[in-house]
């Protein structure tokens, strides 16, 4: 399996795949899923969805894009570890995935019924997966194949986002010439942060400014400054009572001020919880138990696929892989770890063969 498992490890790792560019890989799992007697479409985004088999599928998911260019990759194996040789990302977000479900299905001697999804642009912030519509699916529990955990690592909790541009306008004017006849913007927006709250505004919640752009000229009083941020929160109410928070300190911040502003927010996507009573915990647990694999079922505060397959109404959790320093030059993959979550996931289907045929 350890063979195996490198092997489509390095075919997937010499495709580079940045988010919205992902086609050259697509077409090289199209023709692997083919061999495995998989039929698949791809969606107008060019995300693939492969079915195989008979009765209630289980869906597996990873995402193909990275979140930037693997171009001359040089990839490194060093004891347990597969990396890069410190000039790329090594793209084992989400590879290592692709490269896990590649090999078990390889090995399985049944055949479960299986939905598999490979998004694109993920990285994006899921864009690939917001495109499905209800129905696009027939399986109604999931797996994602992408957390930056350990393998046992379930995540069966993450928040939802709003994401917010704030624009705040003042008023120009010549700053040596005539400057009592502007309204500065920047100086608005100085007076919004200074009354913001903490990022952690409360248990649960979490919210940022990260993009503040205005000014054209040191000479000018400057007219208009733009903010974009985000709002976080397991309870997707608590978003958009949170943003409306923001919203008034802004008010107060620019009363009497003769500015004025536009406060914009958008849905981005939901939160979800698959409670630890769920079957589909149970199924994981019962599996991972005979391979000595503890299980850590826990909430986790980043977004994936497992959010938006949620919207969709199926039930998902996220899975550890074992990658380390996701997004870094110094990302790493323990094969080990990849080949202890292809083992519990071969164990899982197994089940889903002998459970639901
Ligand atoms: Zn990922």
């Amino acid at each position: 399996m350890r063979d195996k498992l490198i092997e489509y490890f390095q075919i997937l790792a010499a495709i580079d795949s940045p988010s919205g560019k992902e086609r050259e890989l697509a077409d090289k799992l199209a023709v692997v899923l083919r061999g495995l007697g998989f039929s698949l479409r791809r969606d107008s985004l060019g995300s693939i969805i492969a079915a195989r088999g008979q009765g209630e599928p289980l869906l597996l998911c990873c995402h193909m894009d990275t979140v930037e260019s693997t171009a001359g990759l040089e990839l490194k194996i060093e004891g347990d570890y597969i990396r890069s040789d410190g000039s790329t990302i090594l793209g084992a977000d989400d590879k290592a995935g692709i490269a896990i479900i590649l090999a078990t299905l390889e090995n399985m001697d049944c055949q479960p019924a299986l939905e598999l999804v490979f998004s694109v642009q993920e990285e994006k912030g899921m864009e690939g997966t917001k495109a499905f519509k209800p129905g696009d699916l027939r399986a109604k529990w999931g797996l994602v194949l992408d957390a930056g955990e350990p393998v046992g690592a379930v995540i069966n909790q993450a928040p939802g986002e709003t994401e917010m541009e704030i624009v705040i306008h003042g008023r120009g004017a010549h700053a040596a010439a005539n400057p009592e006849e502007g309204i500065d913007a920047i100086r608005l927006a100085a007076s919004f942060i200074d009354r913001l709250p903490p990022h952690r505004i409360e248990e649960g919640s979490t919210y940022n400014l990260g993009v503040i752009q205005g000014g054209k000229a040191t000479n000018t009083i400057c007219p208009r400054v733009q903010m974009l941020g985000e709002v976080r929160s397991f309870e997707d109410s608590q978003r958009v009572r949170i943003a409306a928070e923001l919203e008034s300190l802004l008010q107060h911040a620019l009363e009497g001020s003769g500015g004025s502003y536009d406060f914009h927010c958008r849905d981005s996507y939901s939160g979800y919880l698959v409670n630890a009573d769920h079957g589909l915990i149970d199924l994981l647990k019962s599996t991972a138990a005979p391979l000595g694999i503890q299980v850590d079922v826990h909430s986790r505060f980043a977004g994936s696929d497992a959010n938006i397959l949620n919207g969709l109404g199926l039930a998902v959790v996220n899975l550890g892989l074992g990658v380390e320093g996701n997004h870094s030059f110094d990302e790493r993959v323990s094969i080990s770890a990849m080949g202890k979550m292809a083992a519990w996931l071969h164990t899982i289907l197994k089940e889903w063969c002998h459970e639901r045929a």
